[in-house]
Formats: structure tokens, sequence, C-alpha cells
């Protein structure tokens, strides 16, 4: 029997369960239906005839009335809803009556029961069932013919009653199902809820991240432990504690508060910012990721904050950036520190003196004293140069022992401190147990504007270098016709990197030169010239960017791009004995050159390596750092040959000729022009000649224009020539026809 009662228990429906917003609207929807059947009822039985004083339908419409009024006015929910489920089976009693008891009217109670199954409440439904059954009986009694449709019914009320009752219980089954079938859907949605709910409470509570959930308007709903012991608050918040009573507030009150930028976000965000504690003063900088929740309507609900404490980093990287803004040795500021400072000081109205200082003979310094006394002197001179510049100058190391200053005012002021830079200078620095006599080489020029940045300050080294050239130890301010090369070399610099970034064979052609075999004036060789073409079409010589080129490094792609093709042309003019490619000495210095040349000579195995030949000149002999006579040996050893450019332009002798692994030697232009004139070029020539030979090189003669020089040079025996008499650089193709031709005349 109990368990009768309990699985009867578990399948019917528990009732009663809606929310009060829920019961609120529904129970409006039934009290306004049950006044507007109401309405409809004294309207039809106007129509009909049908009130009249003292009837029993009038009597059910006056009953009905406080019904309505009940339901509208009682509070709670039982009561209301059982006025409710009487004032309709008031109504469709009412209604029956009217219609002298026809089968249809008794519809209406179906839908009423359907209508009450609104309030998924055993109350309402329960009373109109018992009050529908008991109307049925006790007017059928009554009024039989008023009540029923049919003879039957009207002879037997009670039996008909109780079907009618079990009729309208059946109708109400399904509603039943359908109740319990939501009930436990909400169970289960229940469920689900409490466990979310219960996971968020132990994410939230015990994470070791300080988090809060705040309302729009500042209150501070929730907080978990970690966020009040961070920010040592008790553990029950009192009601209404805002954002504004945290023990903390913002450094830069002239930022937006907190709150105002996390209510601004639409989803997520992190924002950084500074906070002293109210009580101690101490700072820390507070990382917070806000993450705003909304309601279905787009309203705010409320903001979900972390926050986490990075005040440890952004120590960490106040560190890191001042080691980065200082020259580890100097403790001066670095190049990019110096670079970025040098633009805010040129942003302001006013013009900004730069002075570019280098130590005199400062390599013969540190290799005669050694290194540690080296850096103790560019310590030493540190500490005398930030002794010197007014308060306020920038001053930084730029690497080695290049210095420079800048500082507000013309350059007036920026020779004033040059030359007190200069005077500082004239005491002996402190160097370990000694002291060291050093004098420095000062370029000065004066810029405006942040966009003048890195011009003045090339402008200022370009000044130095004359100060430097002059014999050092003094000052030297920047010229107009010094800019004027400074701009060039820009120019230069902006037009070669736009060059390498483009399509090389348009952008940095190769062109060749024919060189000749003297007695017969017929092609053995050619040199590869490369020439920049700008974007406007114009071709530009050598002299405009190969110093650029130098400078900057840039030579390096360059020079690998020229000696790629020139090898692609080697194999197709194969009846051209060599080309010969320029190098240059920073490109020679590279320790990329030789491998990239062996790379290229073994991706063409055909190649015959001497019909490569490689053009230094003196300059990369002399002034490079890197053993350049190893390196040359390397290079012959991979079978290419050597050939000496531009001799007799240097410090060239005869006796160092002997010194140089060279293979070819090209008389320089200015020895070979007129030479048929001047019987002294021709001796010359001859003497070179003559070394040469005993020397087994082979002698190019450069810039032959007159025929009369060709001649003598024919007469000297000199093996080849180059020059505009046999042909101007030509693009490749130009080339190809010229060797033809040259092919056809032997
Ligand atoms: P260079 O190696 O001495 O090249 C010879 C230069 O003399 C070429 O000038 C050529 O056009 C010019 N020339 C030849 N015959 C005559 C003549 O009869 N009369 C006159 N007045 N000039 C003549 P270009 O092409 O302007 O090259 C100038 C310099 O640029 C070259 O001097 C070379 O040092 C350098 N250069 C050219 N191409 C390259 C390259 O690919 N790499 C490197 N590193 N330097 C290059
Ligand atoms: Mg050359
Ligand atoms: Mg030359």
């Amino acid at each position: 029997m109990v368990t009768g009662r309990n699985a009867l228990h578990r399948w019917l429906p528990t009732g009663g369960g809606l929310r009060d917003e829920d019961w609120a609207g529904r129970h409006r929807l039934m009290t306004r239906l049950l006044a507007a059947g109401l309405a409809a009822l004294v309207a039809y039985g106007a129509l009909r005839d049908e009130l009249g004083g003292g009837n029993l339908t009038t009597w059910l419409i006056l009953l009905t009335l406080p019904c309505v009024v009940a339901a509208a006015t009682l509070r709670g929910h039982r009561l209301p809803s059982v006025f409710v489920a009487l004032g309709f089976t008031m109504v469709c009693a009412a209604f029956v009556a009217m219609t002298h008891g026809r089968t249809e009217a008794h519809f209406t109670f179906f839908i009423v029961v359907g209508a009450l199954a609104l309030y998924r409440d055993w109350a309402p439904f329960g009373v109109f069932l018992v009050a529908t059954t008991a109307h049925h009986g006790i007017f059928g009694i009554l009024d039989a013919e008023l009540t029923y449709g049919h003879h039957s019914a009207q002879k037997h009320p009670l039996f008909w009653a109780l079907i009618h009752g079990v009729a309208v219980l059946l109708a109400a089954t399904f509603q039943v199902v359908q109740w319990r079938l939501t009930e436990a859907e909400e169970q289960r949605a229940q469920e689900n809820l409490d466990e979310s709910q219960a996971q968020l409470t132990v994410a939230f509570d015990e994470t070791p991240v300080p988090m809060a959930m705040l309302a729009p308007d500042g209150r501070i709903l929730r907080t978990n432990s970690a966020y009040r012991s961070w920010l040592r608050l008790p553990d029950e918040l009192p009601a209404g504690f805002l954002t504004s009573d945290l023990p903390i507030e913002p450094v830069d009150l002239s930022k937006a508060p907190m709150l105002d930028e996390l209510v601004k976000q639409n989803g997520s965000s992190i924002t950084t910012r500074q906070y002293r504690r109210k009580d101690t003063g101490e700072t820390l900088w507070v990382e917070v990721h806000g993450t705003n929740v909304h309601d279905r309507s787009g309203r705010l609900r409320l903001i979900f904050v972390h926050c986490l404490d990075v005040t440890e980093n952004h120590r960490h990287q106040e560190e890191l950036q001042n080691q980065v803004r200082h020259d580890a040795l100097t403790g001066l500021l670095s190049r990019s520190a110096f670079e970025h400072d040098l633009l805010t000081l040129l942003a302001a109205d006013e013009p900004v003196s730069v002075l570019y200082l280098d130590v005199d003979r400062f390599k013969s310094i540190n290799d005669g004293a050694g290194h540690a006394a080296g850096d103790e002197l560019l310590r030493g001179l540190a500490t005398r140069l930030s002794a010197t510049v007014p308060a306020g100058a920038l001053v930084a190391r730029l690497g080695g022992d290049e210095f420079v200053v800048a500082l507000a005012g013309p350059p007036r002021t920026g020779a004033r401190v040059g030359h007190a830079i200069l005077a500082a200078f004239a005491e002996p620095l402190e160097v370990g147990d000694g002291h060291l006599q050093v004098s420095v080489s000062i370029g000065l020029a004066a810029g405006h504007g942040p966009e003048h940045g890195d011009e003045t300050v090339l402008a200022a080294d370009t000044a130095m270098y004359a100060a430097k050239r002059a014999g050092g130890n003094r000052l030297q301010t920047f010229s107009d016709d010094m800019r004027v090369k400074v701009r060039e070399k820009i120019a230069a610099e902006s037009r070669l990197r736009e060059a390498l970034s483009g399509d090389l064979t348009e952008t940095l052609p190769i062109w060749f030169q024919p060189i000749v075999a003297t007695d017969t004036g017929r092609i053995v060789g050619a040199e590869a010239l490369v020439r920049l073409r700008t974007p406007q079409g114009e071709l530009l010589s050598p002299f405009h960017f190969i110093p650029a080129a130098e400078e900057t490094g840039m030579i390096v792609p360059l020079g690998e791009h020229v000696l790629r093709r020139a090898v692609q042309h080697l194999i197709e003019w194969s009846d051209l004995d060599y080309v010969s490619v320029n190098v240059s000495p920073r490109q020679l210095a590279e320790p990329d050159f030789v491998p990239l040349l062996a790379h290229l000579l073994a991706t063409h195995p055909a190649l015959d390596p001497s019909r490569l030949v490689v053009e230094i000149t003196e300059t990369a002999l002399l002034g490079s750092s890197v053993d350049v006579r190893e390196r040359l040996e390397t290079i012959k050893n991979l079978g290419v040959r050597i050939a000496l450019d531009d001799f007799g332009t240097g410090y060239s002798s005869l006796t160092w000729l002997q010194s140089v692994p060279a293979d070819v030697v090209k008389l320089d232009r200015s020895f070979v022009a007129g030479l048929a004139a001047d019987p002294r070029k021709a001796s010359i020539i001859q003497a070179v000649l003559w070394l040469a030979r005993s020397l087994n090189m082979s002698v190019v003669a450069e810039g032959v224009e007159d025929p009369a020089d060709w001649h003598a040079l024919r007469d000297l025996d000199c093996p080849s020539c180059q020059g505009y008499l046999f042909g101007k650089p030509a693009p490749a193709d130009e080339f190809t026809a010229l060797l033809q031709r040259s092919l056809l005349k032997v």
C-alpha cells in the first residue's frame, strides 16, 4: 500500500512549484479570462433574454462576480487560484443553463480544465473537478432540462454527472502528464544548475587568483578569499561596499576610474594600472582582467574581475629597460636610447646641437695598453664628458670609442660645449697606475624638428671626420658643402635598399665592357660592371651607390648578385676567355665571401674556374683587418684568378707587386690616357710590363680611348686593353652581339 502510494507519488506531479513571478503572470491571465468569460456571458444572456430576476443563470452570474474580485485581490497562490476555478465552474454552468443543457455547451468545461492546468497546482484543478461533478449532479437533480441536452441524462442526472466528471478527469490526465514531465525537466535543469554553481563556487573561492564580482554601479557583490587576503579585507564585506572603499587607489588620477573602463568594455578586457595602498603608501602594479556579463536584454549585470599583482614583473621590466637604455661599460645612454631621446629633444620647438666625438688614435692606445686599460679609459672619458656637458644634455656611447652629446640650443651653444670638452681633455686621464693623455675629434651639427634626427647625427659624424682629417683634437662645425654629401649619401642608401628589395635583374642590371687582345683587337674577356636603375628609369653609375653599399654592408647581397649573373653569362659565352668581377674590400673581408664563391663553382662543375677573375684594389689589401693575403690564396686555390685593379693610383710600387698573389694587373686609366704623347708614362708602363711578365702576370691597360694610345700599347707589347675605343660597358645582350661580331673578325 505504502509502495503503491510512493509509486503514485513518483508518477504524479508535486504541484505548486511555479516561481512567484511565473505564477503571477499566469494568474493574471486566468483572472482576465474569467472576467472576459463573465462579460461575454452577460452579453450573450442579454441577447438571448435569459437574464431575469431570480433565475438560475442570473444567480450563477452574480456568484461569479465575487470570485473575480477574490481572484484579483486575495494574496497567496492557492486561494486566488481556487476562486478562479470556482468562477470558471460558475461561468460554464451558467452557459450550459442558458443553452438549456446543450451538449456542446459542456465543451467549455474541457476548455477550462486545460486552462487551469497552467497553474500547475492540485488545488484549482481538484476544486474544478469536484465542483464540475457537483454541479452536474446537483443541477441535474434541481433542473435536469437546464443541465443536460438529452433524455437519458435528464432521467439519471447523478449517473451522468459521474460520466461528465470522469470525462473531464480524463481530459485533465494529459495535462497532468505534461505537467509531470515539465517538473522532471525542471528538476534536472535545477540539478545541473546546482552542480555548476558548486563548481563555480569551488573555482571562485578556492583559486589563488584574487577575483571579485562587481555590479556596474561599483558595489562589490562577491569576492574570493585570495582577493580578500591580497587587499587585507575582512571575510564579510559590509553591504553596499564599493570599489572606491577598497584600500587601494590609482596612482594616476588623470585616467578614468578602472570601473568606468571596465563598464565600457564589450566582452573581456585586460588593463594594467599602478595603485597605491592607502594605508602604507606602497605602490603596486595590477593587471585587471575583466569579463562583462550581460542579461538577455543586453543590460550589463555584473563584471567579473581577476586581479594579478604584476609588480614584480614590472620591476624586472624596468630593470631590463634600464639595462637596454644604458651602455654596460660606461653607464651612458645606449645608441637606441639616445636615438629615442633625441627625437623627443628635437620635437621641442628649439634647435638642437649634436656633438659627435671620436677618440684620436684610440686603436693604438687600445692595442698598446691592453683592452682592460682601453675599457678603463673609456669609462674615465665618459665620466669626464658627463661632468663637462650641461645638465639635461644627452650623453651616449654609440659603440667603440664614439660618443655623442645632444643638447637644446643653437650651434653657438654646441660650439661652446664642444670647446669645453676639448679643454677638459687637456688634463690626462688616470688609467691603472698611470696617466694617459687623450684627445678627441668633435663634429658639431644642429638640427630642428624630429624628422631630422638621423640626418643631424650623420652630419655631426661627417664633421667629426673632417676634424679628424684636419689632424684631430679639434672641433669642426658641419658646413653646407658637407650637407650636400650627406644628403646624397642618405639618398644613395635608400635607393640601394629599394633596389635590393626589387627584381634584381631589373633594378641592378649588370653591364659588360669588352677587354681585347691588343694586337688583334679581338674580345678576350669582359668586365662585369653593375648599374642601378631608379624607379624613374634613370641608370646610375657605381660611384653613386658602391660607397653607400660598402658602408652599410649592402655590398654583400649586391656582390653576390653580380657574381651569380657573371657566372651565368660565362656559361652562356663559351667563346669568351673570362669575365672579371669587381670585389670591394668590405666584401672580401666578409667571412661568407669565399664559401659563396666555392658554392657557386660547385653548382657549375663544368665551368673552368680560371675563366672567373676577381678584381681587387690595393685598398682591399692595405686597410683590412682580416688576413687578405690568406683569403686571396684560398680564392686562388679554388682556381679563380685575381686581378689587381686600378694599379698605379695608390701606393703601388713596383717591388710591392711581387708580394701580391695576383694573376692580372690592371693599369689605371690615369697611366694610359695620353701615353702616346708622354714618354714618361711609356717608360713606367714598360717597367710594369717587364716586371709582370717576369712574375708571370698578365696586364690589362684600362681606359684606352685614343687609337694613338692603343698603337703605343701595341708597340710596348701590352697583352690586353680595355676602353671606350673598343666598347663602352653595355647590357648583356648588346655585349653578346659585340662578341659575335668580334669572333667573325678572325
Ligand atoms: P673599375 O673597376 O676601374 O671599372 C672601370 C671603370 O672605368 C668603369 O666605370 C668603366 O665604365 C670605366 N671605363 C672603362 N673604359 C673607359 C674609358 O675608356 N674611358 C673612361 N673615361 N672610362 C672608362 P664604371 O662602370 O662606372 O665603374 C666604376 C667603378 O665601380 C669600377 O671601377 C669598380 O671599382 C666599381 N664597380 C663596378 N661594378 C662593381 C661591382 O659589381 N662591385 C664592386 N664592388 N664594384 C664595382
Ligand atoms: Mg674593375
Ligand atoms: Mg679599374
